[in-house]
């Protein structure tokens, strides 16, 4: 089996579910399980609900109710218009989904309140709706699909918008729900991003998840390859959106590319390598939008090629020093700090200490500072001088080896003017640097010209 994963903007409209049905028809010998994610901007557009009845905007919460149902509708009528016995199955099964939705939707409009299991509830709807349609879109176009509902396969724990799953017991139900639930089928299309906890309450593998589900039903079922279809010529020397002449890496050992997503690299989900490493998978990254492109594979670190392979960046961090009068060695004030940043659920990018320093650094999710990290700071000042650096960023240099690299520090400096911070990540796999945001795209670009168009 094959797993074929299919990003938001590969669903985005039925121009792009029609090339999503002929690339899966040219793989049917390999019996894909299929992934998608929400139609593009749905995930957001249901984040939006969910905040507007919070803030109990009943006529705007109507207003982009409408504008969900709107879309949908339309595109299944305009994939299924030649079908109209499938077309009002799948209208029947899109409705029951509308009127749940419109239903809880408005209780949480009535209470002003949203708990992250209701958030999760919500923002759940937009894999289901766009699975129902592709999976009829299937049937219309001659290829015999079974749906497949991911919340009876991936269990995870009960912090909902974020879940972590039991891997034991979500291998044993992907497993038998494949065994048992897709007799004659040819394809089997199921959600990215959504599970249910073990209490049996809907929840989310954190945005952008669906490609963790794909590795998690590769990892169960064994399969032989995951393939991610985005909307780039596979994994590239740095971010296409930042750079226009970036390249494509042929091959990356999972390391790497779990080292690229941790630095920000957007292209895969964190979690996603950990699944597939596990039992061997290769993961390949595939324009949608490109067939002609092999795209990237991510495999053993034997098979990948030694060098730097990738810059990533985060355009929006705080630099925070936290220093101590007294000598209180390493790991205790290391400790310390990460301690109090974890009990308010901040989570740390980088971190470097000595015996009477921490340097650490942390999402800047706002232009002030959040209520949480000023609550740390306070803290930590009792006992240390604390320092925050605005408006700073982070530029990561990923690659096995990339150590041997001759000059990334020098022309960083020279580059960026001033580096706040450096730091080598895990098994020496990046080198990261804190630099002023307002010279992040000239080092971005200096350094990709220098590291990747050497001759
Ligand atoms: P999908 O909706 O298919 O999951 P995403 O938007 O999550 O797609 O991921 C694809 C995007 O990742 C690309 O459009 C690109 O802008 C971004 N990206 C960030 N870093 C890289 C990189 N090194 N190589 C390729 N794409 C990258
Ligand atoms: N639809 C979800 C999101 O936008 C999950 C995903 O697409 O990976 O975050
Ligand atoms: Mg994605």
């Amino acid at each position: 089996m094959i797993i074929m994963k299919f990003g938001g903007t590969s669903v985005q409209n039925e121009e792009a579910i029609g090339r999503v049905i002929s690339i899966v028809r040219s793989r049917l010998r390999e019996r894909p399980l299929v992934v998608v994610s929400a139609l593009a901007k749905v995930t957001r557009l249901l984040c939006d609900i969910a905040d507007e009845a919070e803030a109990q905007h009943e006529g705007k919460v109507k207003e982009l109710l409408a504008q969900l149902k709107d879309r949908h509708v339309k595109l299944a009528e305009n994939l299924l218009a030649s079908k109209p016995e499938l077309l009002s199955e799948a209208m029947e099964k899109m409705a029951y989904r509308f009127s749940r939705l419109e239903t809880f939707v408005s209780g949480v409009c009535k209470i002003g309140e949203l708990s992250p299991r209701s958030e999760a509830r919500i923002i759940s709807n937009g894999e289901l709706l766009s699975s129902i349609i592709i999976g009829y879109a299937f049937n219309a176009n001659g290829i015999t699909c079974k749906w497949l509902d991911a919340r009876k396969m991936v269990i995870t724990d009960e912090n909902y918008m974020s879940a972590r799953p039991d891997l034991a017991m979500t291998e044993a139900n992907v497993k038998r729900a494949v065994a048992e639930d897709t007799k004659g089928a040819e394809v089997v299309i199921t959600q990215g991003f959504i599970a249910s906890s073990t209490a049996g309450f809907t929840s989310v593998l954190g945005f952008e998840g669906s490609d963790y589900s794909a590795a998690l039903f590769g990892m169960a079922l064994g399969a032989s390859r995951v393939e991610i279809w985005t909307d780039v010529d596979g994994i590239r020397t740095a971010d296409p959106r930042t750079i226009g002449d970036t390249e494509r890496i042929e091959k990356v050992s999972y390391e790497e590319a779990a080292e690229m997503a941790a630095m920000g690299a957007r292209v895969l989900h964190p979690l996603t390598i950990e699944p597939a490493r596990k039992k061997n998978i290769p993961i390949l990254v595939l324009n949608s939008g490109n067939l002609e492109c092999p795209g990237t594979v991510v495999t053993r670190e034997d098979k990948a090629p030694v060098g730097p392979k990738s810059i990533a960046t985060q355009e929006r961090i705080f630099f925070i020093t936290v220093q101590s009068p007294k000598l209180i060695g390493v790991t205790n004030m290391l400790a310390k700090v990460s301690t109090a940043l974890a009990a308010r659920n901040i989570p740390v990018v980088m971190a470097t200490a000595s015996e009477s320093e921490v340097y650490v650094t942390v999402p800047q999710e706002k232009d002030g500072l959040e209520e949480g990290l000023d609550d740390v700071l306070k803290s930590l000042s009792t006992w240390a001088e604390v320092t925050v650096y605005r408006n700073k960023a982070q530029i990561s240099i990923i690659g096995r080896g990339m150590i041997a690299f001759e000059g990334l520090g020098d022309k960083t400096i020279s580059l960026s003017g001033k580096v706040y911070m450096v730091s080598l990540g895990t098994n020496l796999l990046s080198e990261s640097f804190v630099i002023d945001r307002d010279r992040l795209q000239d080092t971005l670009e200096g350094l990709h010209n220098y590291i990747f168009k050497q001759s």
